[in-house]
């Protein structure tokens, strides 16, 4: 079975595990093997940023997704600590 990096961790998975990283990363679609991420970062980061988007402007989105896209991976999970509360990523 073909597998990929998830592009948030580095964890290798299979292509068909994959997941939309957009607003963390750049996104993308079902069956790419480019921008996925694993199920984990899926549900630890990117479904509760993808809420926070809800409702923002173009502009505010727009900021949210570039800022996010420039985290490292220990950045990330700081942020979502601060953002989210502690032990939210783990
Ligand atoms: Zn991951």
């Amino acid at each position: 079975m073909k597998e990929i990096k998830c592009c948030i961790c580095g964890k290798r998975i299979p292509v068909v595990e994959g997941n939309n990283p957009y607003p963390v990363k750049k996104g993308s679609a079902f069956g790419s093997d480019k921008n996925r991420c694993c199920h984990s970062c899926n549900s630890k980061f990117v479904i509760p940023y993808r809420l926070m988007l809800n409702g923002r402007t173009e502009k505010e989105v727009d900021w949210i997704h570039k800022t996010l896209k420039s985290y490292t991976y220990k950045k990330l999970v700081e942020v979502t600590e601060q953002v989210f509360g502690k032990g939210f990523a783990c």
